[in-house]
């Protein structure tokens, strides 16, 4: 097995990946709060982790992927009783579409969604240990995490011990550095809140806590990695470590993984800020989800990513490049022998994605390929370019094999939308480029109120 590096943010270094069991890796990614549809920002940070699974399947690896899904914090309860809703029936709605999304982007399926309300019983144990060991206090029916009684506390965050203002409290689940206090394991109940009896009084279960139960649950004391978008670095991975490592006295996690955010006009993409997308409005502007992916993974994971609209159409119009290129290798039928050619191709591909995933550089070895072809397509054997396009794509999940035959009619349904997208972001020059390369092959362009329909000339 070749060997994989990976930034470890508990190092705060690239490391060689070494699992703690053999030919076996537990990888536990923080999943959504389900109380709307997830934003592109979000989805940036689950591509971010199916290219870590991938990766670590394709170089030989069994992984079990456990992903929780967060059906009740502060938001759940607030917008669910402003829709006049069950928690339950709210939350159960979000979840699915959050399935559609992930299907929509070519993420794989974890193992396990576990739903934080389905593990209430477990939480609690996992609190009462805390209560037990001295890490925890009890008042006004709620429990906190002292963090001055976990020596460790800070070590992910490299927030200092002088940070800490021992003795005071935050009960929000979100808050930043500069709240070094004790954070909520268990709240009290409060009026028209969802609550379940406890032995220290009817409540329901902190944010934080849910997560280092069930990853424990599906994955061991110790697991290998942990991943999720940089701003859950503090407070909650670091959290997770003092309730995990405070309760069973062993190393929680080897490896923490943390994806660099989506931003607009230079400011992270936040349902706070107001500044989101979803699949949806991409979808209503006649964009794949996978021009999505694609422009995703054109930056490293590391690397904050500017949202346009113009970078997801030269996406999309890369993807759609892409696509045309396989399905023209699905066409010819000569047998040259290329296997040489192609392990270097494939080694270059690999040094670059097992070099701490890096997409971009991968994405150039694959179109370094399509311009030698491009070049000098006599040197090559089509039939080994489409084998190396689709292991390329077991990590890169553009989905190469799902394509089907291009027919002549199917170009120009391409190019119709290509023209749609022009037009729907303003680019009337492109739209009208579009119309004139239809017209030569054949097909007139009727814009109506409904969208553009083609005719045959
Ligand atoms: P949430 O549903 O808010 O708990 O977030 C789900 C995931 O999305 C977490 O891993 C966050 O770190 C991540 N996330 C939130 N906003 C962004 C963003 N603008 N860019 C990338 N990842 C994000
Ligand atoms: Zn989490």
């Amino acid at each position: 097995m070749q060997n994989i590096k990976l930034y470890n943010f508990l190092t705060r270094k690239k490391e060689i990946f070494r699992p703690i069991r053999k030919n076996w890796v537990g990888l536990y990614t923080c999943g959504p709060t389900v109380y709307n549809y997830a934003h592109i920002g979000n989805l940036r940070t689950y591509i971010f982790e199916d290219v870590l699974r991938r990766t670590l399947e394709y170089s030989g690896y069994k992984v079990k992927h456990v992903m929780n899904i967060t059906d009740i914090d502060d938001k759940t309860i607030r917008d669910s009783l402003a829709a006049k809703k069950s928690l339950k029936e709210f939350t159960k709605f979000y979840t699915n579409e959050f399935f559609k999304g992930l299907e929509s982007l070519n993420i794989l399926s974890a193992s396990e969604y576990p739903l934080a309300t389905a593990h209430v019983p477990l939480i609690i144990k996992l609190i009462e240990k805390l209560l037990e060991k001295g890490l925890a206090y009890k008042i006004g029916g709620s429990v906190y995490f002292d963090v001055s009684k976990f020596k460790n506390y800070g070590k992910l965050s490299r927030l200092k011990k002088l940070d800490l203002k021992i003795g005071t409290r935050v009960d929000t689940d979100e808050y930043d550095k500069k709240s070094g206090e004790d954070f909520v394991l268990w709240k009290a109940k409060k009026e028209n809140e969802p609550f379940w009896a406890s032995p220290f009084g009817e409540g329901r279960p902190g944010w934080h806590i849910e997560c280092s139960a069930m990853s424990m649950k599906y994955l061991g004391a110790s697991f290998d990695i942990h991943a999720g978008g940089t701003d859950l670095l503090f407070p909650h991975h670091e959290n997770e470590i003092a309730q995990s490592e405070g309760a069973t006295g062993k190393k929680f996690v080897k490896y923490f993984m943390e994806g660099e955010h989506l931003l607009v006009n230079s400011r992270k993409m936040s349902k706070s800020l107001g500044n989101i997308f979803t699949l949806r409005d991409l979808e209503k502007k006649c964009f794949d989800p996978l021009a999505f992916r694609y422009l995703a993974l054109s930056a490293h994971y590391r690397s904050r990513l500017n949202f346009t609209w113009e970078s997801l159409e030269a996406a999309q119009n890369a993807l759609d490049r892409l696509y045309g290129f396989v399905a023209s290798l699905r066409a010819e039928k000569k047998t040259i022998l290329s296997a040489k050619k192609m392990a270097r191709f494939r080694e270059a591909f690999q040094n670059a994605i097992f070099d701490d995933l890096n997409t971009p550089k991968a994405l150039a070895v694959m179109w370094h390929l399509v311009h030698e072809y491009n070049k000098n397509s006599k040197k090559f054997n089509p039939k080994d370019v489409m084998a190396l396009f689709y292991e390329f794509d077991e990590i890169l999940g553009l989905g190469f094999k799902n394509l089907k035959a291009e027919s002549p009619s199917e170009m120009a349904n391409t190019l119709l939308k290509e023209r749609e997208r022009a037009r729907k972001i303003g680019d009337f020059k492109k739209a009208d480029e579009i119309r004139g390369k239809l017209k030569k092959m054949g097909w007139q362009v009727n814009d109506t109120g409904q969208g553009s329909q083609l005719f045959h000339l």
